[in-house]
């Protein structure tokens, strides 16, 4: 039995937070592929260190005087090195990467040395091999996984090592340079490693007692879900939760391999364990998320619903500016077209021009929505949820803009202002899940 087990920044901040994963790692054989993250926050007011390399990069590019920024990371590490008494040798690795600082060096390889340089110390710590990520996690030049590839090098390392810690966050294209995966990778390397040796579960440890029912960033103390389908997790993950990357599960549910998240600070606690079927039917909705900054673009025309290739048309025009579309509630002879408003910021005149002239119709922009997402595995033929949401944002003078709910019944979407998005999400909360 194998555990691929991955710690985030936050359990990884200091020489305190590294004794308690040492202690968590050695309290289980099974616990022999460690994935790490960059050093992260010490508190609130604290900056992760890949923050301070994505700031070092910029002002290295644009030749500003970066010596202060390079202190502060290089004294991060320095710090947990002799606070550890570590043997590894640091100082030379900072010495060379500092050498390498210049105008061009490549954003991607330098945020990287966030996780390079303390899964050196976690290796020197733990006594585990170090196994760099740009030997294991492969990318095609298209920027997609090499998942053959990658499984042939993990397993080949593995069998070669038997314990290892590998950075987090990154691989490498064909030719050897690095790339980055999006923020919170992490999260997917330790994923893609327990689908490569199939392992019996991938364990995921951070600052908080599990998937909590909504954002305790917003509502205080809220609960820890004990148990989870991959599904549930992703459209909470993608709906906000960004407590795991949204692409966790992809590798691991092929493969049925559970995910336990957990807390460094609280190892006795279960955590949340994340499956393919959960059996519970105790709680009707699971979690709540959401995300602010969408819009929507309102199209309407008299007539429309007997124009056969109508929302065609209209959608052509969204590929055409790289836009992903998130939903499209329609009335009769209107639709809006709902997207995040990163991914229209600066094209949305030309779009609602083209569409105009395209469609013939007329085209407004709503750019103030909050979309918020109720999200449950036991919803599905329930009846009577949809009213007590509607009552519940009703009697707290919310109004709801808009509304999908997708064949599978797992979520309910629901569009509010976004001055509405909090009071939104503490009534649905109290109401739902309290
Ligand atoms: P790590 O450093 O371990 O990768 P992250 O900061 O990426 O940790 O994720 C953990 C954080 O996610 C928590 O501290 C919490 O503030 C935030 N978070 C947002 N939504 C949720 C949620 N639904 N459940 C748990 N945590 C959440
Ligand atoms: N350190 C990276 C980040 O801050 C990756 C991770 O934490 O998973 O995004
Ligand atoms: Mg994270």
């Amino acid at each position: 039995m194998l555990v691929v087990t991955k710690f985030g920044g936050s359990s990884l901040s200091c020489a305190t937070q590294f004794a308690k994963v040492k202690k968590i790692v050695e309290a289980d054989a099974k616990r022999k592929i460690v994935v790490v993250s960059a050093l992260g926050k010490r508190d609130t007011s604290d900056t992760k260190i890949t923050d301070l390399l994505y700031i070092l990069h910029a002002h290295l590019k644009y030749g500003v005087p970066y010596e202060d920024i390079w202190e502060m990371i290089s004294s991060r590490f320095l710090k947990i090195k002799s606070e550890l008494n570590l043997s590894y040798d640091i100082k030379s690795d900072l010495n060379s990467l500092e050498k390498e600082l210049n105008k061009s060096i490549p954003e991607d390889y330098l945020v990287s040395r966030g996780e390079y340089l303390t899964a050196k110390l976690m290796s020197d710590y733990l006594g585990y091999t170090f196994v760099d990520a740009k030997d294991l996690i492969s990318f095609h030049y298209d920027g997609k996984i090499d998942y053959a590839l990658t499984e042939k090098k993990v397993r080949l390392a593995f069998s070669e090592y038997g314990i290892m810690v590998v950075p987090g966050f990154y691989g490498a294209y064909p030719n050897g340079s690095v790339k980055l995966l999006s923020r919170g990778g992490s999260d997917v390397t330790g994923s893609i490693l327990a689908k490569c040796l199939n392992v019996s579960l991938y364990e995921n440890w951070t600052d908080v007692p599990g998937i909590l029912a909504a954002d305790p960033r917003i509502i205080e103390n809220p609960k820890a879900i004990k148990e989870i389908t991959y599904e549930e997790l992703r459209e909470l993950s993608y709906m906000g939760a960004n407590v795991l990357h949204e692409e966790t599960v992809f590798p691991v549910q092929s493969l049925n391999i559970p995910i336990n998240l957990k807390n460094t600070n609280d190892p006795e606690h279960p955590g949340t364990l994340i499956k393919n079927v959960c059996d519970d039917k105790v709680d009707l909705v699971t979690g709540l998320a959401g995300k602010k900054s969408f819009v929507s673009f309102n199209i309407s025309k008299n007539h429309m619903s007997n124009e056969v290739g109508f929302l065609r048309k209209a959608l052509t025009i969204f590929e055409k500016y790289q836009v992903s579309v998130e939903h499209i509630p329609s009335g009769i002879d209107t639709f809006s077209v709902v997207v995040p408003y990163s991914e229209i910021e600066k094209s949305q005149y030309e779009i609602i021009t083209e569409l105009k002239n395209t469609l013939e119709a007329e085209v407004s922009l709503d750019d103030d929505i909050a979309l918020l997402a109720i999200v449950g595995r036991n919803m599905a033929g329930k009846k009577g949820l949809c009213g007590l949401i509607f009552q519940t944002l009703g009697e707290e003078k919310v109004n709801v803009k808009l509304l999908a709910q997708g064949p599978s019944e797992l979520n309910i979407i629901i569009g509010v202002s976004q001055k509405d998005y909090e009071i939104a999400l503490k009534s649905l909360y109290q109401k739902l899940l309290a």
